[in-house]
């Protein structure tokens, strides 16, 4: 026999689940926009996560001054705070900046209360260089019902990748995988992360950028930030702050 108690365990549990689900639909239908909108206008969207690194930052942004590109930086707040002229530099590049929480708690995995403060702690750690409503991309790419709704009340955009350059797995694969992908949907929000670890590892994120650069030039793609891609659509997304402009709070 089924009992009340069984039946509002049973409820409960769907609920929960679809507190951590429902997002992750609108995930793929997000990615599968994005990956479109990159293939019509033809768009390279270089990304990097969890920085800034003192060591591979400098590096990079040489890289992408070299090729006069522009790239998007997901930061992280804890280590902005180690490195903030970093981010003067990234800005003063011309770069975009987005938010990537103040800690990189995973949403699945951390009370809703908590992701949702580290969310409101990473863009106060960004204040100076950012709007409020600039864009995030979720740590971990976990996202739950109320660290969904928390980016969707900043009005910000949820700026995924369409391309894992694999540079975070445990056995890194060949730089040609993101450089074949590439090719074959015609663009693409590529997946980078520019936080220090081993030499390896930054040598990797430097040649995959160097010849994602090339590749670009090679098929007659627009190397370009994510929210020059949003606005195509005639979504206003908030540019970083003009250098020097930012009031800390
Ligand atoms: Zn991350």
């Amino acid at each position: 026999m089924i009992t009340i108690s069984a039946i509002t365990g049973i409820s409960a549990g769907v609920v929960g689940a679809c507190a951590y689900f429902a997002p992750q639909v609108l995930r793929v239908r997000d990615e599968r926009a994005l990956r479109q909108r990159c293939a019509r206008s033809r768009s390279l969207v270089l990304s990097y996560d969890d920085g800034p690194g003192a060591e591979l930052t400098p590096r990079l942004l040489d890289v992408l001054a070299g090729e006069s590109a522009r790239a998007t930086f997901f930061l992280l707040g804890v280590r902005v705070a180690k490195n903030p002229e970093l981010v003067d530099r990234i800005v003063e590049g011309g770069h975009e900046v987005g938010c990537h929480s103040q800690q990189h708690l995973n949403a699945w995995t951390t009370w809703p209360w908590k992701a949702v403060a580290d969310i409101d702690a990473g863009y106060r750690t960004l204040s100076r260089w950012i709007f409020d409503d600039a864009l995030f991309r979720p740590a971990y790419g976990k996202l739950s019902f109320a660290t969904w709704l928390v980016v969707r009340r900043r009005g910000a955009a949820i700026g995924w990748w369409t391309i894992d350059s694999g540079d975070t797995h445990s056995v890194e694969p060949s730089p040609q995988q993101a450089i074949d992908q590439l090719k074959r949907d015609g663009g693409g929000v590529v997946l980078l992360h520019d936080f220090d670890r081993s030499p390896k590892r930054a040598a990797f994120v430097l040649q995959t950028t160097e010849l994602l650069l090339r590749t670009a030039k090679r098929e007659g793609l627009m190397v370009r930030r994510l929210g020059d891609v949003f606005a195509d659509s005639g979504r206003c997304v908030a540019a970083s702050r003009p250098p020097g402009t930012g009031v800390a709070r």
